[in-house]
């Protein structure tokens, strides 16, 4: 079976970004970039379905800038087998991506193809529901646990307050969630022999697609800053402060 992963290029989770200086976006200049953590356990579960004799081959794609290519090298070092990048300066929204990745399935036929459930750049958590719109094929998202069986894939939900089980006709999308594994370090005789192996480009143009924006970001700012505490000194000033300071009791 043929599983497609989905992984962007991303500001690294560690990295407290800033907006630019008009205010017109987020930062990036030099700062550094990385897979999607959710990104990185789709590949790690395809990589364990790879191990288990269950996926035959393992395909990431990511769109974007050239740069895109390290994360495509970074799964390749994790176990994937080959890469797609689609080469793309514009700013790509989820719906474009979708669509770009519906290219990408046509051409390909994965039987599964995982993304993670959110970027966490934009937050957006739709790139995955808008390929399963534009496909008509089942999805799984927020997934914790995924098992496939013959034609089907069963996939564990985090839902609000408990866990929802569907299952899935293959062909299927399914998005993962924080618990679903833990994914792996890449070891470097992977990483030197993920350099070998095969990189496609292609662009949206080529895949006969239209990126144009859909949305555009008026104003980027930090969040409000938190005032410092103070020490009161005892039950009677804090009591005093929370009813004619803070008039909260
Ligand atoms: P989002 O809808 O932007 O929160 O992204 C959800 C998932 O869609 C990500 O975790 C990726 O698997 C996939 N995705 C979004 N943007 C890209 C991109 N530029 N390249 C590859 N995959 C992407």
């Amino acid at each position: 079976m043929k599983v497609l992963v989905a992984v962007k290029r991303v500001v690294d989770y560690n990295i407290k970004v800033r907006p630019k200086a008009d205010g017109s976006d987020v930062d990036i200049a030099n700062v550094k970039m990385s897979i999607n953590p959710f990104c990185e356990i789709a590949v790690e579960e395809a990589v364990r379905l790879k191990e288990k004799g269950i996926a035959s081959e393992i395909v990431v794609v990511s769109m974007g800038s050239k740069q895109c290519q390290e994360q495509i090298r970074s799964a390749l070092a994790l176990g994937a087998d080959r890469g797609i990048l689609v080469e793309a300066e514009a700013e790509l929204q989820p719906l474009a991506v979708a669509k770009c990745l519906q290219a990408i399935v046509d051409k390909e036929q994965p039987q599964l193809v995982i993304l993670g459930k959110q970027s966490i750049d934009g937050d957006n958590n739709q790139t995955g529901q808008m390929l399963g719109a534009l496909t008509g094929m089942g999805q799984g998202t927020f997934a914790s646990e995924v098992v496939v069986a013959e034609n089907a894939v069963k996939v564990t939900r985090e839902i609000d307050g408990g866990l929802q089980t569907v299952e899935l006709k293959l062909p299927a999308i399914v998005t993962t969630d924080l618990r679903l594994n833990e994914p792996r370090y890449a070891t470097l005789p992977n990483i030197m022999k993920a350099k070998k192996k095969p990189l496609d480009t292609t662009t949206p143009k080529a895949l006969g697609v239209d990126i144009a924006a859909r949305t555009k970001t008026l104003k980027v700012e930090p969040p409000a800053e938190r005032k410092a505490g103070v020490r009161v000194a005892d039950v009677a000033e804090l009591v005093e402060k929370l009813k004619n300071e803070a008039k909260v009791i």
